[in-house]
């Protein structure tokens, strides 16, 4: 196991190209972080940074407390699984697993020991015989994921290693993966867009944005407490509403709502006269809610998708669109008028302009 530490560390590519800004990050022994956000944020960069494979422009990078920047891949005590598992088509499973061991010209029967403890760790032993050809994709994954593990390392890197698998593949090895680190206990660093699986695996997420770090947070702490409006959108699926508006007498005004923000807001008197968002998410929505601390808000049903679990709603207040989840049995007409709730607990409020959330003097649960 490893500990990890990123001092205001900064990428520039040799082109200009500015791709990581002052990442600040502390990993514990042990932990399992996912790096998250679009294509392009600088997630790669930054693993690559870790594995040694790109310079770091600027800052400091720590294993266990040593500066790392200029040590080289081999001493870091790294084991990296990419998107593209490239086996070996012409060996075994077991020649794949062997292969990187057998290369540094360790013993035979060393190698035997190791090969089957991965291949038990991984569910591989009864195929430790077959091509690569004759296995499925998410197989090949975990052949490919054992090739990494077999080498005992203190530090694990996996670059989107589930995005060549089919849905139903990504999801059981999602939690393969969750048990492997169980385990084995490496440091982990995850690279994925897909906030699904970063929401699913992590002890803590971080997602970026454009080079830089918008949060850092365990899954709970991201969903129900987003710090702006980046996240608040990135985190969660279907995408929390958004309804823009401004504070006129500590109510929130557009063209649809008149809502008083003083129950949800510990400092009206500071966002007087500002432009805000108002926000929920698209499950928080109450249909029949009882208690009095609530929003109540008109919609208007344009679309209606029956998923069986729930129905997505797709509506408008006024003029913005919004998305609701509902209990199935209820589903409206479409083109009919339909009232819900929106709990203070789960109504959030961002000012427009610097996009970071409003506190809120509401608890979330
Ligand atoms: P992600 O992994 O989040 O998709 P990357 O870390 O791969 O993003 O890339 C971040 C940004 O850096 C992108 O805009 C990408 O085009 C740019 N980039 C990546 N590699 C290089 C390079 N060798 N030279 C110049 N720009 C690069």
């Amino acid at each position: 196991m490893a500990h990890l530490l990123f001092k205001d560390i900064n990428k520039v590519y040799p082109n200009g190209f500015h791709a990581v800004h002052d990442f600040n990050l502390e990993i514990q022994d042990g932990e399992f972080i996912c790096l998250v956000g679009s294509s392009g944020c600088g997630k790669s960069t930054t693993l690559r940074m870790v594995a040694g494979l790109e310079d770091i422009t600027a800052g400091e990078f720590y294993i266990d407390g040593k500066l790392a920047n200029q040590m080289s891949s081999r001493d870091r005590g790294i084991a990296m699984v990419f998107q593209s598992y490239a086996l070996y088509p012409h060996l075994t499973v077991y020649e794949n697993l062997a292969f990187g061991l057998t290369l540094e010209g360790i013993d035979a029967d060393v190698i035997e020991e190791k090969v089957q403890a991965t291949a038990k760790i991984l569910g591989l032993t009864e195929y430790l015989e077959r091509f690569p050809r004759a296995l499925s994709g998410g197989q090949c994954q975990r052949v490919a994921v054992g090739r990494a593990l077999i080498r005992k390392v203190n530090i694990f890197l996996m670059d989107e290693p589930l995005s060549n698998l089919d849905a139903k593949q990504r999801v059981t090895m999602r939690s393969e993966i969750k048990q492997i680190h169980r385990s084995v206990g490496a440091t982990t660093i995850y690279v994925t867009h897909d906030q699904t699986e970063a929401m699913t695996m992590s002890d803590r997420i971080v997602v970026m944005n454009a080079g830089r770090i918008q949060q850092v947070g365990t899954p709970y702490e991201l969903y129900f407490y987003p710090q702006n409006l980046f996240v608040a959108g990135f985190i969660g699926e279907p995408p929390m509403n958004f309804i823009r508006g401004t504070v006129e007498g500590g109510h929130l005004k557009t063209s649809a709502l008149d809502l008083d923000l003083a129950p949800i807001v510990k400092d009206i008197k500071a966002i007087e006269g500002k432009q805000v968002v108002f926000a929920f998410r698209p499950e928080a929505i109450e249909v029949d809610y009882k208690g009095k601390d609530k929003y109540d808000i008109d919609s208007q049903v344009d679309l209606t998708e029956l998923l069986g679990d729930t129905t997505n709603v797709y509506a408008n207040v006024g003029d913005v669109n919004v998305i609701l989840k509902i209990n199935p049995h209820n589903t409206p007409e479409m083109g009919a008028q339909f009232k819900f709730a929106v709990p203070y607990k789960a109504a959030y409020l961002f000012d427009s302009e610097t996009e970071l959330v409003i506190e809120s003097n509401q608890k979330r649960h």
